[in-house]
């Protein structure tokens, strides 16, 4: 398809969608259904694509892919009619007598832009919120997760009519040609550079925008937790899919004191979840390409090598790996890792952490691990961040119920469950009044007494007593 093709799909969506069609509750919810059955029958195929892009067992491409799907699915043909319905909202006194409406209402043609690091699921959670919300999508999935690409790209043509879903593949340069068209949503998920040039498109536009972005998420450990669970959720969290997750936790900040054992508890378990030869192990996973094992590579001369370090280019594996790591100039630290490389630096109090976090961009994700409620109360309250967790890592990812988005430099906006049907609709707010019942108070030259205006709106309130 060439840039003509690509205006004459949106052209045909944008008519679908004239016609009502993508509109009703039925034609929402056999959306959802005929994606949900997609997934089952291609089950086995898109596994597979995720085995050959990334090295990931079936597990991890289940669990983290395909069940994340479902259950966004799940949730939102559960809540559909009841994210779709009306509210009724009471205006205030001097609108009386009338009523209030809010009326949930789809924005459009939407365009999705996806990455390779969960190419399935960040490329299909956008559509699950759009179709939820009624609205037509064409899909850019990543040109670098190559078989996860390809599988999408036959799913999807096999499932949808292209005038309500449309896949189009390919890399930057097609990206380009998309963002140039007329669409009334952006969703993009990627990184904060390609991020700012999609905000630029949509602002073109002036259309609306949601930026899933990634950034620095630190986890902070304190000594009052047990050393041994803490390491366990955050190298979890970390070595999961080789580190190349939005939401891993980037780096380690641990309370001085117990640095050292810390430092060994996360050994122990990296042997723990993928034995002394994590290359042999099926639930390790490997980098998406050389560019990115370069770039990881780059950073391990960056501190002391604790565990890990190995590597090897023609598989494209580099082991899990911990950094004592003191500089916070080094581009370890200040660029995304986005691979199996885990810093570990010291703080000595509290406040020293706030500072050290708080200085830097925004976080997507911040993790705290502290069994001080002061602690978990200043860390959660004085740093801002995207989302995050308490004794946990990632998982506020996979909650339906939670609105999953960053904040700044991480992202703009958020989706999930309502949040995701939020996203792509527009809140129409009507007034509704009788024509029988018009006292005509605002009307001149009986207009009401302007005394009376100031104490119903609510000037009369804003003294206070001394
Ligand atoms: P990327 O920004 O390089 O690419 C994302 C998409 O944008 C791809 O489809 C790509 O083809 C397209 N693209 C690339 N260059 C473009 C350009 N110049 N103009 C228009 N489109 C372009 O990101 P990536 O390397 O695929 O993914 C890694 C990044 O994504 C990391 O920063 C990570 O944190 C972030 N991420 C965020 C989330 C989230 O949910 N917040 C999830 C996964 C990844």
């Amino acid at each position: 398809m060439d840039s003509k093709d690509f205006r004459s799909v949106l052209e045909a969506q944008r008519e679908y969608f004239r016609s009502g069609a993508t509109l009703g509750y039925e034609a929402r919810r056999r959306a959802l259904l005929a994606l949900s059955d997609g997934l089952r029958a291609n089950e086995e195929a898109l596994l597979e694509a995720l085995r050959l892009d990334l090295h990931k067992s079936r597990f991890e491409a289940y669990s983290n892919e395909l069940a994340t799907l479902n259950s966004e699915i799940a949730h939102s043909l559960a809540h559909l009619r009841s994210w779709m319905r009306p509210r009724r909202v009471l205006p205030e006194l001097h609108l009386l007598p009338s009523r209030g409406e809010i009326r949930p209402q789809s924005l459009g043609c939407a365009l999705i832009i996806a990455p390779w690091n969960y190419p399935i699921q960040l490329a299909l959670a956008p559509l699950v919120a759009a179709l939820a919300a009624g609205c037509t999508a064409i899909i850019k999935p990543s040109e670098i997760s190559l078989n996860s690409e390809k599988i999408l790209a036959t799913m999807i043509g096999k499932i949808f009519d292209p005038r309500l879903v449309a896949i189009v593949t390919g890399g930057p340069e097609v990206s380009t040609e998309l963002l140039g068209l007329p669409f009334d949503k952006f969703f993009f998920t990627g990184s904060p550079a390609v991020g700012t040039i999609v905000m630029k498109a949509a602002a073109e536009r002036l259309a609306s925008v949601t930026l899933e972005l990634g950034g620095k998420s630190p986890a902070l450990v304190d000594s009052t937790v047990d050393l041994l669970a803490a390491a366990r959720m955050i190298a979890w969290g970390k070595f999961n899919n080789a580190g190349q997750t939005c939401v891993a936790p980037d780096y380690v900040l641990v309370e001085k004191s117990v640095k050292a054992p810390f430092l060994e508890a996360l050994r122990a378990v990296i042997v723990e979840f993928f034995g002394e030869e994590p290359k042999l192990s099926p639930n390790f996973g490997r980098i998406i390409n050389r560019r990115h094992f370069d770039r990881i590579s780059s950073y391990l001369s960056q501190g002391r090598i604790v565990a890990g370090g190995e590597r090897d280019p023609e598989a494209l594996y580099i082991a899990p790996t911990l950094l004592d790591c003191d500089d916070w100039d080094a581009p370890v630290m200040t660029d995304e890792i986005f691979g199996p490389l885990l810093p570990v630096l010291g703080y000595s109090s509290p406040e020293e952490a706030v500072d050290l976090v708080a200085r830097r961009p925004r976080p997507l994700a911040l993790y705290i691990f502290s069994n001080d409620r002061r602690t978990r109360a200043l860390w959660r309250d004085s740093i801002p961040f995207g989302g995050g967790g308490i004794h946990s890592t990632v998982l506020q990812f996979a909650s339906s119920r939670l609105p999953f988005g960053g904040i700044g430099g991480s992202g703009l906006g958020s989706y999930h469950g309502k949040a995701g049907f939020d996203a792509f609709t527009q809140y129409k707010s009507i007034l509704i009044r009788s024509p029988r019942l018009e006292p005509g108070l605002f009307y001149p030259p009986k207009t009401m007494p302007l005394a009376l205006v100031r104490f119903i709106t609510g000037g009369g309130h804003m003294r206070r007593k001394p």
